[in-house]
């Protein structure tokens, strides 16, 4: 039974997850390159580790929420990084989301060492990270998987098993592409409404009861209304997934020509400054192009 837990990566979607594993009675230690994202943790209980190898030494499971493939790069290859300090009988989880082919480079290093690994990325944003409302999908042994699937159950509302390594870090990529295009859809629709002179209260109304509807769409759409942009899923984190879709893609000659659109108007958003904000800044990119801002 797993009782003993280190997360690594405290950031948006990190904190919410330790957070709950400590409400859970794990004992917890956690690792953030910033330590000052650790304090919070560290005044409820978590031990706090100086590097990425103390942080996994002697637990039962290491689990890590980090940006993107170089962050991750860093923090398990690395010259202080995990692989430094784990060893035979402990499992790793990488909850990231990275293209599944890191997943598999994980996986074959932490074999090398006689460690069990799960590639577990998640659907959800801030809010459900901290409710422990995720949607979370694993891949790797089934019986590795069985054994931390109550700790998963913590995290998350579902937790679906992927099979093979990869498989979850690619089902994540897919959710990803959808993400996108309905943001560029949402925002695409907006604008032209905006421009139409639609009552754009009434048009949220419908978008909320249509048979197009989807929370994601009705969320962000509240927000734009509200011109509140604060960050959920940052918009630079939104272009990072457009290109591992594309390059994942790619590498399976799968067409992505609506991702592709997507993913210019997302460069574009950050170029104008808005990588920070919340990814449904994606608009702020249309509407300097329409000469219009979309609000109630
Ligand atoms: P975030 O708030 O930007 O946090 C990123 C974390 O990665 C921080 O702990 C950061 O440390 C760490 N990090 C970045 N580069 C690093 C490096 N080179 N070395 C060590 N640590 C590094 O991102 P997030 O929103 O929590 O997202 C985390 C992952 O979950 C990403 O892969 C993202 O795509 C995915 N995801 C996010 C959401 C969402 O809605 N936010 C939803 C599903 C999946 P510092 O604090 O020191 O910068």
């Amino acid at each position: 039974m797993i009782k003993t837990i280190s997360y690594l990566g405290l950031g948006t979607m990190g904190s919410g997850m330790a957070t709950n594993l400590l409400k859970a009675g794990y004992e917890l230690t956690v690792w953030n390159r910033n330590a000052e994202k650790c304090e919070t943790l560290s005044r409820k209980g978590a031990r706090v580790a100086d590097t990425p190898t103390d942080a996994v030494r002697e637990v039962d499971l290491i689990m890590y929420s980090l940006s993107n493939d170089q962050a991750v790069e860093e923090v398990v290859f690395g010259a202080k990084g995990i692989l430094r300090g784990i060893n035979q009988g402990q499992i790793a989880i990488d909850m990231s989301t990275v293209l599944p082919a890191t997943s598999l480079r994980e996986q074959e290093a932490y074999a090398k060492r006689g460690v069990d690994f799960l590639d577990a990325p998640v659907f959800g944003s801030k809010q459900e990270s901290a409710d422990a409302k995720l949607w979370i999908m694993a891949a790797g042994n089934k019986a590795i998987f069985e054994k931390v699937k109550p700790v998963l159950e913590h995290l998350g509302q579902t937790v679906h098993y992927f099979g093979k390594n990869g498989n979850a870090a690619a089902m994540k990529l897919v959710g990803n592409l959808i993400v996108a295009l309905e943001l560029e859809a949402l925002a695409e629709g907006l604008v032209l409404a905006q421009k139409a002179g639609l009552d754009l209260n009434t048009v949220m109304k419908v978008v909320k009861v249509a048979d197009f509807r989807s929370p994601l769409l009705v969320s962000n759409g509240r927000s734009i209304l509200k011109r509140d942009f604060s960050t959920s899923f940052a918009l630079k984190l939104m272009l990072k997934d457009a290109g591992l879709i594309e390059k994942f893609a790619e590498s399976l000659s799968s067409p992505i020509p609506a991702l592709r659109v997507a993913e210019k108007n997302l460069e574009s958003a950050v170029a104008l400054g808005f990588g920070k904000e919340n990814a449904s800044a994606l608009i702020k990119a249309l509407e300097r192009e329409a000469g219009v801002e979309v609000k109630e």
